[in-house]
């Protein structure tokens, strides 16, 4: 019986762990839930599945989930201490970060320092300090599996190859990946994209997600993300990752070895089936999700991606050049632009413009900045975004 934490449990992430948790009862149990702010839920889902720490993010819905559990669960402080506590609890074997943004940087690390096996679906510290976290988990004897559908797809082809690493180790035979994008809610579109709404950007055309994300899919940023975070997870230079659109999101990615053999792992677009890989690993359950139905898809297509018209990827992988503390800058830029995007303070063109502005205030120096330096640079680089929205 694994028992899991699910830090970000209201979320779309979140909701589909317990959906795979809720088949898999002789397997997975719950014992630790947090979000930020919706106790209505997470008191239902506590009570469900009788998970026993629980955590809020915000004091007065800290408040309300007392009330409504009355004693049927222990609390945990409000804010990040409260999450990293969960993180490291004792019970807990597989934390599962669904968190969204740099918040789960700290949690990420406390779970890390416990040896935990982390889930890692919240991707945005695995870019702001993912050689950091990687060398930390090898240090404390955790183990990092992504969740992350391509990241998740890239650690399936590899797995059987090193058996024995505890996280998904450098792998000398890996010649190529190919990381594949849906192309997001602007794929196929040819209007003025200065001029697109929130509404429109959060349509994604195959994946149901959280608005940060669905945003970044649109940008492509998400893309760019992805780029660092398998470079810190595989040990992979920027020029071994080839960014591949595939709009029917079939082909989850692929590994080229050095034979010109490719693997690549494929399923319908759900995220049950790499989130239940995360907190079953390195054990496959049963099948949660509908089979891939070769037929009833037809045709996979590949393209390359518009570089011009989506300049966040070349950001990206500018950010992924200049290292150091760039990444955790290209984060931090980001989560203020996308949250500006979408309370109508910033027009879609504009989000690769603040990151731009900001990445340019900061000179890279030195090795990998610390664990503190990332929480001094993500602060500052935050400070930097909002006055460059203005
Ligand atoms: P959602 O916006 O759907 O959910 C976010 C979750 O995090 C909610 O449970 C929310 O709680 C909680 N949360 C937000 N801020 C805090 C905080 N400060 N403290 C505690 N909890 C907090 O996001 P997603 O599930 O879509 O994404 C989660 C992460 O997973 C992101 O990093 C994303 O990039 C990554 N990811 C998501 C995929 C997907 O399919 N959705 C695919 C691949 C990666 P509340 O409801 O109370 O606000
Ligand atoms: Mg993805």
């Amino acid at each position: 019986m694994r028992k899991i934490a699910i830090l970000g449990s209201t979320g779309s992430i979140g909701v589909n762990a317990l959906n795979v948790i809720r088949e898999m009862p002789d397997e997975l149990q719950v014992v630790g839930l947090a979000a930020h702010s919706n106790s209505a839920l997470v008191a239902a889902q506590a009570r469900e599945f009788g998970a026993k720490i629980v955590s809020m993010f915000d004091a007065s819905a800290a408040a309300d989930l007392k009330t409504r559990l009355n004693g049927a669960a222990r609390h945990f402080a409000p804010g990040v201490e409260g999450l990293c506590e969960l993180a490291a609890h004792p019970d807990v074997d597989v934390v599962l970060t669904s968190v969204v943004g740099g918040v789960g940087f700290a949690p990420l690390l406390a779970a890390i320092r416990a040896g935990k096996t982390v889930a890692l679906a919240n991707k945005e510290p695995m870019v702001m300090a993912g050689a950091q976290f990687m060398r930390e988990a090898e240090r404390w004897g955790a183990r990092i599996v992504p969740v992350d559908s391509e990241p998740s797809a890239i650690f399936q082809c590899v797995q059987g190859l090193n058996p024995d690493a505890k996280a998904a180790a450098p792998l000398k035979t890996i010649r190529r990946v190919i990381l594949t994008a849906s192309g997001g809610a602007f794929g196929k579109y040819t209007g003025d994209l200065a001029a697109v709404t929130p509404e429109q950007a959060l349509k994604h055309p195959t994946w149901k997600m959280g608005k940060k994300i669905t945003i970044d899919c649109a940008t492509l940023m998400n893309k760019g993300f992805e780029l660092i975070e398998i470079m810190n997870l595989f040990s992979l230079k920027r020029e071994q990752v080839e960014i591949v659109i595939h709009p029917q999101s079939i082909f989850h990615s692929g590994v080229e070895f050095s034979d010109g053999s490719v693997l690549a792992q494929m399923g319908l677009p759900d995220m049950k089936l790499p989130i239940q890989y995360g907190m079953t690993f390195p054990a496959r359950g049963a099948r949660v999700v509908e089979p891939l139905d070769l037929f009833a898809v037809g045709n996979l297509e590949f393209r390359k991606p518009d570089f011009r018209r989506f300049p966040c990827l070349e950001i990206a992988r500018e950010a992924a050049r200049a290292g150091g503390g760039m990444p955790a800058v290209l984060s931090a830029a980001d989560e203020v632009a996308v949250e500006a995007f979408l309370s109508g303070r910033l027009k879609f063109t504009d989000i690769p413009r603040v990151v731009e502005n900001t990445m340019a205030g900061y000179q890279v120096s030195g090795g990998l900045p610390s664990f503190q330096e990332v929480v001094e640079i993500d602060a500052w680089a935050r400070r930097k975004a909002e006055e460059n929205l203005r």
